[in-house]
């Protein structure tokens, strides 16, 4: 199950349980739209993966089993990052 993480891991930006602009990767490292497709650039800075948004929990659901509250924030080493970015920032995610 999903742990729904509250904000941007980069920019710590909210993203409550029913943002429509949370992104995850097959990890779940959490970023907002902004941060994951532009800053980014569509390679995950823990795993080098792309990401997809984060599906929406119905309400009902939700209810039952909440969205994390803690944030969970990422140390991100931009010189690691440009390495991901290299290696896998031309290639599809399929590929990668
Ligand atoms: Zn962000
Ligand atoms: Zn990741």
């Amino acid at each position: 199950m999903l742990e729904l993480r509250p904000s941007c891991e980069a920019c710590t930006k909210p993203l409550p349980a029913n943002s429509s602009e949370a992104m995850i990767c097959t990890y779940e490292c959490t970023f907002c739209e902004d941060c994951a497709l532009h800053v980014l650039r569509n390679v995950c800075p823990n795993c080098g993966g792309n990401f997809e948004r984060r599906p929406i929990r119905p309400r009902a659901m939700l209810a039952k089993h909440p969205a994390r509250h803690e944030p969970f924030h990422a140390e991100i080493d931009q010189t690691e990052h440009s390495v991901l970015v290299e290696r896998y920032g031309a290639t599809l995610p399929a590929d990668r």
